[in-house]
C-alpha cells in the first residue's frame, strides 16, 4: 500500500529467500552506502542514486551529514576523545598498526613477538573490569565466540543455546561437534524443560550422559534490545549443574552503574557466570573480543585455543584504545567523564524509548537498553522507511530476513551517550513523520503527543 505508493519495493510477502534477495537487489540504492567519517553522533554518508536510464548506480561526490542512529558506539569512544585518541596515536607510532605475529611464537621461544606490553596490560585491565580473575583477548569479537566454543566443548558435550543467540555463537556451537539444543528465547522455564529432558535434578556431573553441559546466553540481545533474564537462568544452571557462558557484546560498558554490564545491572555475582565473553567493538570504540574466567580456564585456553595460538594478535592501537576507554569509564583518567557518559546513555535510551512508545510505535526491548528495534513487520516497508529517514538526514539500520524471521522486519535504533537531547528530538520528529508515511504506528498515540 503506502510502500508501493512511494514506488519503493516489489511485494515480497510470503515469497522465498530467492525473491527476498531479488528485492534487495532492486532497492540497493538504499543499502550499503559507505560512511566517510568516524561513527560519531553525526557522520558523513556517501550519497548514491539510481541512474534512471540504465538502472546502474552512480556514485556522486556529495556527502550527507546524517544523525547516526545505527552504530554501536554506545559511549561515544569511537570518535576523537581527549584521553583515548592521543594515546592510541602514540601507540600507533610506537608499535605500528600490527604486531605481524601470533601471541605464541613457538614452544621454545624465549619471547612472544605478538604479545606487546599493551596486550598483557589489556588482559589485566579487562579481567579487573569485568570482575574475573583472568582474561584472554582476541583480534575479533566474532572469532572469540566461534573459536572458543569448540575449545571448551566437543563431541559428547551438550550446548544449550538461546534461540536468538548471535551467529558467531551458532557457528561456534556447530563447529564444536557438541550436541546443540535450543531453548525458547530468554525463557528460563523452557531452559529448565530442555535440561530436564537430558538429566535429572541433582544428578552428579560424573553420572550424567554428557561430558559437559554449557548454557549460552547474551547480556543484551542485539536484534531484540532485551536484557537477559540472567538471575533466573543462573538459578536453573546451578540447579542442574550446567556451566554458563555469557556474551556481553552489547551490554559491557553500556549498562550498569559503573558500566560493568548486565551482572552489575541485575545484581548478579560474576562468580556465578563461568565464562564471560564480550567484544570491544561497541562501548569501547575499538575492535576485538575477550574471554574472562578463572585463572585455570584462561591458562587452558592459552595452550589450546587455535585462535590464540595461530592468529595475529589484536592491533596495538586497538588494544591501547580499549585500555584508555576502560580507564575513562572507571574515572582513572582523573575526570568524571566516564560516569557522565554512563548516565547519559541511560537517560538517552530511556527517553528515546518512552517517546517512541508514546507516538504509537511498537518498540522492543527493556529500559536501560540502548538497542531499540521499531517493528516494521512487512519487509517491503524497509526501503521506504530507511530511505525517507536518510532523505531527512537520519541514518537508521533496518534488519530483515535472514537476520530476522521473514515477517518480523524492523528498524534497529542504537542510542549513544554522544547524542544530545536536541539530536534525539530531531530524530523523533523525523521517525514520527516517516512512521506515518510508511504506516508503522501500530498503537494509538498518547493524546498530548500527536
Ligand atoms: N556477539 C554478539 C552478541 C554480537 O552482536 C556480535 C556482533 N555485533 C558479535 C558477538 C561479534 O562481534 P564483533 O562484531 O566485535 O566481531
Amino acid at each position: 500500500s503506502s510502500v508501493n505508493d512511494h514506488g519503493y519495493a516489489p511485494i515480497c510477502l510470503g515469497l522465498e529467500d530467492f525473491y527476498v534477495r531479488r528485492l534487495y537487489l532492486r532497492i540497493q540504492d538504499c543499502f550499503g552506502r559507505p560512511i566517510s567519517s568516524a561513527p560519531d553522533a553525526w557522520f558523513d554518508v556517501v550519497e548514491r542514486h539510481s541512474n534512471d536510464n540504465n538502472k546502474t548506480l552512480k556514485r556522486t561526490e556529495n556527502m550527507s551529514r546524517c544523525l547516526n542512529l545505527g552504530s554501536y558506539n554506545y559511549l561515544g569512544f569511537a570518535s576523537s576523545d581527549e584521553y583515548c585518541t592521543p594515546r592510541a596515536i602514540e601507540s600507533l607510532k610506537k608499535f605500528s598498526p600490527s604486531t605481524c605475529s601470533t601471541r605464541v611464537d613457538g614452544a621454545n621461544s624465549a619471547m612472544s613477538s605478538g604479545t606487546t606490553i599493551l596486550h598483557t596490560e589489556l588482559e589485566e585491565c579487562v579481567a579487573r573490569f569485568v570482575g574475573k580473575p583472568a582474561a584472554l583477548v582476541f583480534g575479533m569479537g566474532y572469532v572469540t565466540n566461534s573459536a572458543i566454543l569448540p575449545v571448551l566443548v566437543g563431541k559428547g558435550a551438550l550446548i544449550i543455546s538461546d534461540s536468538l543467540n548471535h551467529n558467531s555463537i551458532v557457528n561456534g556451537a556447530r563447529g564444536s561437534g557438541a550436541t546443540v539444543r535450543v531453548f525458547q528465547h530468554n525463557t528460563p522455564s523452557h531452559l529448565e524443560e530442555v535440561l530436564r529432558e537430558q538429566i535429572s535434578e541433582g544428578q552428579p556431573r560424573t553420572r550424567r550422559p554428557w561430558k559437559k553441559i554449557i548454557v549460552v546466553v547474551e547480556g543484551i540481545y542485539s536484534m531484540e534490545g532485551e536484557l537477559c533474564k540472567l538471575p533466573e537462568i543462573i538459578t536453573v544452571c546451578k540447579k542442574y549443574k550446567a556451566y554458563t557462558y555469557l556474551d556481553e557484546a552489547h551490554s559491557i560498558g553500556a549498562v550498569g552503574k559503573t558500566g560493568r554490564g548486565v551482572c552489575e545491572l541485575l545484581g548478579v555475582d560474576t562468580a556465578d557466570v563461568d565464562i564471560m565473553m564480550g567484544t570491544f567493538t561497541k562501548s569501547f570504540g575499538s575492535c576485538g573480543g575477550y574471554i574472562a574466567g578463572s585463572k585455570e580456564l584462561i591458562e587452558y585456553l592459552k595452550y589450546t585455543c587455535p585462535a590464540h595460538l595461530y592468529a595475529t594478535s589484536i592491533s596495538p592501537p586497538a588494544a591501547q584504545q580499549i585500555i584508555s576507554s576502560i580507564k575513562v569509564i572507571l574515572g582513572e583518567d582523573g575526570s568524571s567523564r566516564g560516569a557522565q557518559k554512563l548516565a547519559r546513555i541511560r537517560e538517552n535510551s530511556n527517553f528515546f524509548r518512552s517517546e517512541l512508545k508514546k507516538m504509537g510505535f511498537e518498540v522492543l526491548g527493556d529500559n536501560d537498553s540502548p538497542v531499540m528495534p521499531i517493528m516494521l513487520y512487512n519487509p517491503a516497508k524497509i526501503p521506504a522507511f530507511s530511505r525517507e529517514c536518510l532523505k531527512r538526514n537520519i541514518a537508521v539500520v533496518t534488519v530483515a530476513f535472514p537476520a530476522t524471521p521473514l515477517l518480523l522486519a524492523r528498524a534497529r535504533i542504537c542510542i549513544s551517550a554522544s547524542h544530545t537531547r536536541e539530536d534525539l528530538i530531531k530524530a523523533l520528529e523525523v521517525i514520527g513523520e516517516v512512521g506515518d508515511m510508511v504506516g508503522i504506528k501500530y498503537f494509538p498515540a498518547e493524546p498530548d503527543k500527536q
